[in-house]
């Protein structure tokens, strides 16, 4: 049964809360609220204690508060430009209000006598402290007593609407929650283990928490009441991604026998074993390959282990069974080196490789497309255009993506749909070189199984990390001399300087003209993202070859490039990188048996982020280590991409701070799938959206 409409009564719009008309809908509709249940999930960025009033003469400078008083003065000035001062006093000091946008109308309800409750922020002004444009409202000085009885919750992102009517709106939607059928999706039993508050419990205390409700805790975001819509959260998207998994897998397979020629002719090329980590994740997807099942799995594994040769051997499986094999990389250069590597491995065994990226010409794309479609490229290498463009597969049966970090999980889907064919859906092998904790990755990749390759070939020197300031560069240059007289090589990496489309260019193009002039002895090529591709290729052909010694770069060459001989990495600006950035930089060297360097040079004033980052680089080479000290420094959504999932964009979760959650996260995903299917579809509805993509339950 399809979810999408059943078990979910109609939510009610916004237009149902009385004074709410169509033109605070449409202005409502741009903050991402539609119903009155969209209301109960915009959540207050922070809070304000207007539940007491400060006595004038105790309000200090900076200091936001509701204060109260009887209007002495109103009058309208002329100081460089109109303004309204209205003096109030309450007996034990004054204050001013001061408003540059007034009416008459305003001007008159502030009269002399009037007793008035405003808020905002005191500061120092010409007659002592003022507050400009308050807050405020009449009071009836009879009645005295009415503060507002909880914290004051103040919400993000409210162009067009202010704060006092969004309140008004999202309190008469909390007051009229019984007819505004927002349902607790959270099953008792697992309300109950994580012993967290109901829905209601918990909205109710995030829009209006008490007056002595611990502020700190709520501005951290761990208030049991925020953990309670944190845990939902995640596990919508946890559901979400599993859902995903089970719509890929409602349809078959190929199940890929083979007798493993192939996969031991390639083998036995090979100038060195595979390892132990190789070997593991290997049995684990040729296991997957022969199932019915399409397999969807993710190979972890530090930059330099060696995760491309295993892409390639389980290519075999299919390539035997005559089916074809994608492989997607996330840049141009990554598939002219894949490619190469594929056609060294295979061209002698009698395989066809295919190039396919967008940058070819007319005809060798031509050439492609047709050898794709009648079946005799067996591998087709590309970007992401093979998936894009009207690529028509003979009969693929395995997807696999390199470098997954730079794509988001609906590239992945878009490139499932691609796969899909004769009601099969190919197998698909993802690997990727960002190393996350372990719980982390299970919420992430909650629709991949994950196979982990923990260690790098042998005879592999760890590479030694200098940090140096900017000023030692003649040093640095004196190191590349060395190298290269060793018959070594060396990269440079240049910086992008600032958002300017061009300077990174001119930068590097600098840099080599200045390294060539001071390195005669040395050939120096240069690589950048805007240079014609052909150049580009033709340049790192001959780097790869030997014929140039120092490469000098933009950060293109990031991610993939693999030259053993190449030892010596110099990062310029490296303050202003990332830790996953430097340590795939870093991935370049150390790949084959010389000792290898990495020297980052940075310039003066360093940041305390900066010197933290650069700190952690120097003292390890462990993938995982960074990967946790990033997550920690940068937090997740850095960490897994922009594009990756919605995780990075979640409204309450925060997958550090709450990274305790997680466990109890997967377990109730488990549970909720299992004995509440009817709750599923609600729950990604609410947190994630679009739950129709995520396909089917039960
Ligand atoms: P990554 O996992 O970063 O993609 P690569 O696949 O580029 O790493 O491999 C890095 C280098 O290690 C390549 O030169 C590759 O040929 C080599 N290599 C791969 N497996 C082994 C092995 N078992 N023993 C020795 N070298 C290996
Ligand atoms: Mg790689």
């Amino acid at each position: 049964m399809s979810l999408s409409s059943a078990a979910v009564t109609a939510p009610n719009p916004v237009t149902v809360l009385r004074g709410v008309g169509d033109a605070l809908a449409s202005r409502l509709r741009a903050l991402g609220v539609e119903t009155t249940q969209d209301l109960l999930f915009l959540l207050p960025s922070r809070y304000e204690d207007r539940t007491h009033v400060v006595p004038l003469g105790e309000l200090r400078p900076g200091q936001r508060a509701a204060v109260e008083g009887e209007v002495l003065l109103t009058e309208v000035v002329f100081r460089s430009r109109r303004q309204m001062l209205c003096r109030i006093g309450d007996g034990s000091g004054f204050l001013t209000l001061r408003f540059f946008y007034f009416t008459a109308q305003q001007q008159n309800a502030l009269a002399r006598g009037a007793r008035i409750r405003c808020f905002g922020e005191a500061r120092r002004g010409p007659q002592g402290l003022e507050i400009v444009h308050p807050e405020y409202r009449r009071v009836d000085p009879q009645s005295r007593a009415v503060f507002e009885d909880h914290l004051t919750p103040i919400y993000p992102l409210t162009e067009g609407v202010t704060q006092g009517r969004l309140r008004m709106v999202v309190g008469m939607a909390l007051d009229q929650w019984g007819s505004s059928d927002i349902e607790d999706w959270l099953p008792p039993t697992v309300l109950a283990d994580s012993r967290l508050p109901s829905l209601r419990d918990a909205l109710h205390y995030v829009h209006r928490p008490p007056a002595d409700a611990p502020v700190d805790l709520l501005l951290s975001g761990r208030h049991p009441a925020q953990r309670r819509l944190a845990f939902e959260e995640l596990l919508a998207h946890q559901l979400s991604l599993k859902l995903l998994r089970r719509r890929i897998q409602s349809d078959p397979g190929w199940p890929l026998e083979s007798n493993g020629d192939l996969k031991a002719s390639l083998l036995a090329a090979l100038p060195f074993r595979l390892t132990q980590g190789q070997q593991r994740a290997l049995l684990e997807i040729e296991r997957d390959l022969t199932l019915r099942k399409p397999m969807l799995r993710l190979v972890q594994g530090d930059v330099g282990c060696g995760k491309t040769l295993v892409a390639a051997l389980a290519a075999t499986q299919a390539v035997q069974t005559g089916r074809q094999v994608a492989l997607m990389a996330p840049t141009e250069l990554l598939a002219d080196q894949h490619a190469q590597n594929f056609k060294r491995w295979f061209e002698p065994l009698n395989v066809t490789v295919a190039l396919l990226t967008g940058r070819q010409t007319a005809r060798a794309r031509a050439a492609s497309l047709q050898g794709i479609r009648a079946g005799h490229a067996a591998i087709v290498v590309g970007t992401h255009a093979l998936f894009q463009e009207s690529v028509e597969f003979s009969s693929l049966a395995l997807v696999i993506v390199d470098e997954q970090h730079r794509f988001g999980v609906h590239q992945r889907l878009s490139l499932r749909e691609k796969g899909a064919a004769a009601g099969h859906q190919p197998h698909q092998l993802i690997m990727t070189a960002t190393p996350i904790p372990r719980t982390l990755a299970m919420t992430a990749y909650a629709d991949l199984d994950v196979s982990v390759i923990d260690e790098l070939p042998p005879g592999r020197t760890p590479v030694k990390t200098v940090v140096l300031v900017d000023s030692r560069r003649d040093e640095v240059v004196q190191r590349i001399r060395t190298a290269c007289l060793q018959g070594r090589q060396a990269y440079w990496v240049c910086p992008l300087i600032d958002e300017s489309e061009e300077m990174p260019y001119q930068a590097a193009e600098e840099t080599a003209a200045a390294l060539a002039a001071a390195l005669p002895e040395v050939s120096v090529g240069l690589v950048h993202g805007r240079m014609p591709p052909r150049t580009k290729e033709a340049t790192m052909r001959r780097f790869k070859e030997g014929k140039i010694q120092l490469l000098v770069a933009t950060t293109v060459i990031e991610v993939g490039v693999d030259v053993p001989n190449a030892t010596l990495m110099v990062i310029e600006n490296a303050e202003r990188m990332g830790l996953a950035q430097l340590h795939q930089l870093r991935g370049r060297v150390g790949r084959g048996h010389h000792a290898s360097s990495c020297l980052l040079l940075y310039r003066t004033p360093l940041s305390p982020l900066a010197r933290e980052r650069l700190a952690v680089m120097r003292d390890t080479n462990d993938g995982f280590v960074i990967a946790r000290r990033d997550l920690e420094l940068r937090g997740p959504g850095e960490l897994l991409g922009t594009r990756q999932t919605g995780l990075a964009q979640m409204r309450v979760a925060d997958l550090l701070r709450d990274a305790d959650l997680l466990p109890r996260v997967q377990v109730a995903a488990e549970s909720v799938l299992r004995d509440w299917p009817l709750h599923v579809a609600p729950l990604i509805r609410r947190w994630v959206g679009h739950a129709e993509q995520y396909g089917r339950v039960g």
